[in-house]
């Protein structure tokens, strides 16, 4: 058998696994022997010394050894309630072990055979004993024990099947990996870092030998892992390296070049002077768009600090060299919005503004589609419509993404099937960890604004206990009396939407039939449809609701400039970015605005620093920062998106060294003539887009 046909044998070819089994595994994600070799487990437990029985005491976790005396099957007073006991005997004296309910132990265990047990000693009845532990029988595995007189590997369960099942199914197959496995990452690497090859590492991580630290193991950092984890991260990083040298090989379809006329042109439609940061990151962008190679840049500002009007200086110059923009944003509100303000900005120019969304009629569709082909309508707004429809540019230069979370790789990577290859530039509010520029971010360059635009009033924020909620709807009344508009945001616990749904639904009629009678409310959840949703911000941004309560997080970078009250309920459960960017849907209208977090005790000493930070500073950086050393990339808000790659054996909190590492390793391999690689390159080819599951994502 050669090694690939090998790691992708069903797992229902080897003996205990059944149809029951086997579905239970494949639910799990678990075919073939590829997928549980790299099912690691989640920790191990040194079980390779045996205890002398005579020294076992309560509540002890024991691995003793011995032989079995006395071995039957009891009846106890209840009915039906049978107990397996027996003795076992080592050099020290005998110990009394008991598995309750367990009849049909007496099916394998019987006197004088040698065995392994393991588990956790209690008293009964003043007596000490080992009771229901795991059992291995020594001698018919020629030799070699699996679940005891060594490190044993401990695997979650799936189903019906038991970490115990895994264990043995596991080593049978380590003990029938091919003499020669393919090993992908180059013994060049492998020799830099001191890391095994890949069979061994395969074998060692399941099957530890007696001399690895434990601590190493449990940390997942002895040499097999980390040999397991660098050889993901390499693939993963290779691929995307490969995919940039696709859309780098071939050079985009024209370069806009930047003269007096152009700058003219752009100086016309700027209504306020940008600020340093905008002109430095605009400046990048422009750089960039000149370059024969395609742009693919993320523009990162916080909340407010103007990315808007950068993006449109730089869709203005790839107009004024006769090419088309597209904008596209992740709601339709959104992209009416965008469309609105663009139109304003450019009313003065020759050029052409449209919006394109799902609700677009389809006489107007028509009419629009035949003036974006013949190129009448200079530059194109919209959702995602714009490019899962039959639109066809007549010649798209450039794609500007507003919030780029809300889209994944897919769409970025659909323009391209459709044959355009356009500059992308992708705007973001949210700074973008380090973690994730090697991955999701992996083919982007960044530029970033830093500061807001001048005469900004910073939003004033509070932190309430629950105690002072009277106050705080006081607060609201008074500022809705006088014309103003708010929110009241409640969290969403995914697991439980239900339950959520119930508390904000009975939370929202309360307000309404009680705490603000006479007040108009509208009630957002994510239980509605996009179009409803949609409406629901539509008549807030209308001025037709005073007080929006919203279970979900409000859609992102809606600018309701009248909205000057954010309350945030159970902010303890909130992380710091969410926080951010919800306060930073008030504010935008120039009078001053609030944001309330109101928290319930007990808080975490983490839920307080969280708040302390929200309400000490309005800077979005040192708010990512801080959120970061809070807890970890993988997990601040908005980053478990479309586009993060599909990880078996590494995590991107924990390995995100090895992930620099392998970014690192990956570039001057590949650089370095790797890329010619035939085993890699029909890798990437492949296998790449379905394992890292970067083909599902958007
Ligand atoms: P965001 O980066 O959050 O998308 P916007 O582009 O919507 O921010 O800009 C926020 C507001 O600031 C807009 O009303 C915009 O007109 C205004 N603005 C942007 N840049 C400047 C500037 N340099 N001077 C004054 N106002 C600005
Ligand atoms: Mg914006």
């Amino acid at each position: 058998m050669t090694d690939p046909d090998f790691f992708d044998t069903p797992l229902s070819h080897f003996k205990g696994i059944g149809p029951r089994r086997e579905q239970a595994l494949r639910r799990a994600g678990l075919e073939t022997v590829e997928d549980l070799l790299l099912r690691l487990p989640f920790r191990y437990e040194d079980r390779s010394t045996f205890q002398p029985v005579a020294g076992v005491v309560e509540g002890q976790r024991v691995t003793v050894a011995g032989e079995l005396l006395n071995c039957r099957l009891r009846w106890t007073g209840r009915r039906g309630f049978k107990i397996f006991e027996a003795l076992l005997r080592d050099e020290s004296g005998t110990l009394l072990v008991v598995w309750p309910n367990q009849p049909f132990r007496q099916n394998t265990l019987h006197a004088h055979q040698h065995v392994v047990l393991h588990g956790v000693a209690v008293r009964y009845r003043g007596v000490v004993q080992l009771r229901s532990p795991e059992v291995e029988i020594l001698d018919v595995e020629d030799g070699e024990t699996i679940h005891a007189q060594r490190i044993v590997p401990i695997y979650e369960k799936t189903g019906p099947v038991t970490g115990r099942m895994q264990r043995a199914l596991v080593h049978d197959i380590v003990r029938a990996l091919p003499a020669a496995v393919t090993d992908l990452l180059p013994a060049e690497i492998r020799a830099r870092h001191d890391l095994p090859d890949r069979r061994s590492a395969l074998t060692d991580v399941h099957f530890p030998s007696a001399d690895v630290p434990m601590a190493e193991l449990n940390a997942f950092r002895s040499p097999a892992h980390r040999r397991l984890i660098l050889e993901e991260f390499f693939l993963f990083q290779c691929g995307m390296l490969e995919r940039r040298r696709d859309a780098d090989r071939e050079p985009k379809a024209f370069v806009p070049v930047v003269d007096d006329r152009v700058r003219a042109s752009a100086r016309g439609i700027l209504p306020f002077r940008l600020t340093e940061g905008q002109r430095r990151a605009l400046k990048e962008i422009v750089d960039d768009m000149q370059r024969p190679r395609q742009m693919n840049r993320l523009l990162q500002g916080d909340v407010g600090s103007g990315k808007t009007i950068v993006a449109l200086v730089a869709g203005l110059v790839a107009i004024e060299n006769g090419a088309q923009v597209a904008v596209m944003a992740p709601t339709e509100i959104l992209a009416e919005q965008h469309c609105h303000t663009i139109a304003a900005l450019l009313s003065a120019t020759r050029f052409k503004v449209a919006l394109l969304t799902g609700s677009t009629p389809a006489a107007r569709r028509r009419d629009l589609f035949h003036d974006v082909a013949t190129g009448a309508v200079h530059l194109l707004v919209g959702t995602h419509a714009l490019i899962e429809e039959a639109v066809s540019f007549h010649r798209l230069g450039l794609v500007i993404i507003d919030e780029q979370h809300r889209f994944g790789v897919i769409q970025r990577a659909r323009l391209q099937e459709k044959g355009l290859r356009p500059d992308v530039l992708v705007m973001t509010a949210t700074p973008i960890p380090r973690t994730l520029q090697l991955t999701v971010y992996g083919g982007l360059d960044v530029s970033v604004i830093r500061g807001l635009p001048p005469g900004r009033v910073p939003v004033r924020t509070t932190v309430r206990p629950e105690a002072r909620r009277e106050e705080v709807y006081a607060f609201l009344k008074q500022e809705m009396d006088a014309g103003r508009q708010a929110c009241i945001v409640y969290p969403l616990v995914e697991e439980s939407e239900k339950v959520d749904l119930r508390a904000a639904t009975v939370m929202a009629d309360h307000l309404a039939q009680d705490v603000f009678r006479g007040y108009r409310l509208g009630l957002l959840h994510g239980r509605l449809t996009p179009v409803a949703k949609d409406a629901v911000m539509r008549h807030f941004a209308a001025g037709e609701i005073d007080l929006l309560v919203a279970t979900t997080v409000i859609e992102v970078g809606i600018d309701v400039p009248n909205a000057t009250v954010m309350v945030v309920e159970h902010a303890e459960r909130f992380g710091l970015s969410q926080l951010h960017q919800l306060r930073g849907r008030v504010g935008r209208g120039g009078q001053q605005a609030y944001c309330v977090l109101i928290y319930q005790q007990p808080l975490s000493e983490e839920a307080e620093a969280r708040l302390e930070t929200i309400a000490n500073t309005n800077d979005g950086f040192v708010i990512a920062e801080k959120d970061l050393a809070l807890r970890g990339s993988g997990d601040v808000a908005g980053t478990r998106q479309a586009g993060m790659p599909a990880l078996r054996v590494g995590n991107l909190d924990r390995d995100r060294d090895l992930m620099e590492q392998a970014a690192r390793d990956a570039s001057s391999w590949m650089t370095g003539g790797g890329a010619a690689d035939e085993a890699l390159r029909t890798f990437i080819r492949d296998r790449w887009p379905r394992q890292f599951g970067l083909m599902h994502v958007g």
